[in-house]
């Protein structure tokens, strides 16, 4: 790597240059925008499942951007430290546990019975070390149970009251279910269970049906690092595990290719292979990141997939494609400001 750091200016200009995918309906698109660079950069999001744009008041709208901003800052500190990028990632990927807005940790839906059950997972694409826990319920963070699991386990995935023993071992904090609980995913699930009792069509707000938040980063010595966090599905039935902790699907870290997370229909970017699947376009047939990371979300959304991915290549340039209405996102070069955005018509601001 060499060359100078990027202009926001730049930045903003890379990421005008909008795709627009041939996808059926007219409102779903994908965004992608790239720009060379050295140093340091980081992207986020808080999941394809974003709130009707009718229902987003002032408040709400910064409410959402202020907690991407919080997480692009939590992972901005890190690189600019000279901190690596698997330590950026996670900590990004924590703080958007930590606000109740997004689907995962504190704000993560509930299954059909119920319950809240968890997915996380990290990868390192310096070294493909890789770490998840799945259907988890009870450590405050889990992306950090991930991440334990990366770091202390010979383990890659652990689930269910194994992934919690160990967590408990190694020390991590627990909350009790109620710090987890929120009336707004309660109501989302009464109002799912009901709809399927009555036979009622499927028009839910997306924010209703899923989320996730996850982040990707390149460091100032050329390493990628990714992290996916989620609640899953609203109402999805217990015991369900989704994309994020499957690597290949929802979350992978390639040195040399790219490092991409994931948000969508899980089953969908499971069968699709999605992250791995951008990382091989790279690597095999030649195509840059945007190419890749594009042409996999267009083959999702036509096979019926809606969401979306974050993905950065080993030069520093970054993708953002999303097929659904919107994608809360947002994306941090060197030590400019964070910038975000929410809805597919929009760029990203300040
Ligand atoms: N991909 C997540 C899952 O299927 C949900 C989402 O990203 O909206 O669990």
């Amino acid at each position: 790597m060499g060359g100078e750091l990027p202009t926001l200016g730049a930045w903003q200009a890379a990421l005008k240059c909008e795709q627009r995918l041939g996808l059926p309906d007219a409102d779903r698109s994908a965004t992608s925008g790239s720009l060379p660079l050295s140093g340091f950069a980081l992207a986020v999001h808080g999941g394809a499942g974003t709130i009707r744009r009718s229902q987003l008041t002032p408040e709400l709208n910064a409410a959402y951007r202020a907690g991407l901003r919080a997480a692009l800052l939590a992972g901005q500190a890190i690189l600019a430290g000279g901190g690596s990028s698997i330590d950026a990632v996670t900590e990004a990927v924590a703080a958007l546990e930590d606000d109740p807005l997004f689907n995962a940790g504190r704000g993560a839906v509930f299954n059909a019975a119920g319950h809240i059950e968890m997915d996380a997972a990290v990868m390192d694409g310096r070294t493909r070390a890789a770490g998840a826990v799945a259907g988890v319920n009870g450590p405050r963070n889990p992306i950090h149970a991930a991440r334990t699991v990366m770091d202390r386990s010979d383990a890659v995935l652990l689930v269910g009251d194994g992934a919690l023993e160990f967590c408990r071992s190694a020390g991590l904090p627990f909350e009790p279910e109620s710090y987890f609980w929120s009336e707004r995913r309660w109501e989302a699930l009464q109002r799912e269970l009901e709809r399927r009792r009555t036979g009622a069509p499927d028009d839910r707000d997306d924010a209703d049906r899923h989320g996730t938040v996850g982040a990707v980063a390149l460091d100032s010595d050329g390493n990628l690092a990714a992290a996916t966090s989620t609640g899953g599905m609203t109402a999805k039935p217990a015991g369900r595990i989704g994309d994020t902790p499957v690597f290949g699907a929802g979350t992978w870290a390639e040195n040399g290719a790219c490092a991409v997370s994931a948000t969508g229909d899980g089953e969908m970017f499971i069968r699709h292979g999605a992250a791995h699947e951008v990382a091989a376009r790279i690597r095999l047939r030649g195509q840059s990141l945007a190419e890749a990371a594009d042409s996999v979300i267009a083959e999702i959304g036509a096979s019926g997939g809606d969401g979306g991915l974050i993905a950065i290549d080993a030069s520093g340039h970054v993708a953002l494609p999303f097929n659904s209405l919107g994608m809360y996102r947002g994306a941090v070069v060197g030590h400019e400001a964070p910038q975000t955005a929410i809805y597919a018509e929009e760029e990203l601001s300040e």
